[in-house]
């Protein structure tokens, strides 16, 4: 559970507190296949009391197990996620409705919900281990990152070969 006492922040404007939680995705309740599946989850942020909203603020730091979609080696990146939410007391009256908005009852504000959203937001649909990841070879299937193969030379494209033809 991460859950902030906001009592001290509630009392004046300008109040401000920090946290820090540790956190894993079975914590979060994130179920099946992730990629912080083993990862600590570090979160880190600030509160502050703005007057209209306590605004939470904070950043979301792990490491993620991807398969890249060129050359489906696995690899791991380490992820900063932003986050933050604005929130005010339930029986308070609504200032903005307009305004992205969270409501909390009593002095606690939990963020489990926001940080779970923050972080399976920020998963990519499409990852690569590098910029300059080469894949596959079509040919043979040898990871061209790691080795080579000299597919290129002995295949020849069926069109060609019917160039070769008219050629002869
Ligand atoms: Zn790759
Ligand atoms: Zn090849």
């Amino acid at each position: 559970m991460m859950i902030i006492n906001v009592l001290l922040a509630k009392k004046a404007v300008g109040n401000r507190q920090t946290f820090e939680f540790i956190t894993s995705a079975e914590q979060l309740a994130i179920e099946g296949e992730t990629p912080w599946m083993d990862s600590v989850i570090q979160i880190e942020g600030e509160l502050i009391n703005n007057g209209r909203v306590l605004a939470v603020r904070g950043t979301i730091s792990t490491t993620a197990k991807y398969q890249c979609s060129c050359c489906l080696e696995e690899f791991t990146v380490a992820m900063e996620i932003p986050f933050g939410d604005n929130y005010q007391q339930a029986n308070d009256e609504i200032i903005d409705s307009e305004a992205n908005l969270t409501y909390y009852t009593g002095d606690e504000i939990d963020l489990t919900d926001l940080v779970r959203e923050s972080l399976i937001l920020a998963e990519p649909i499409k990852c690569v281990c590098s910029e300059n990841c080469r894949g596959l070879c079509p040919h043979c299937g040898i990871n061209l990152n790691t080795a080579q193969c000299d597919c290129q030379g002995k295949i020849i494209d069926p069109r060609l070969a019917v160039l070769q033809q008219l050629l002869k």
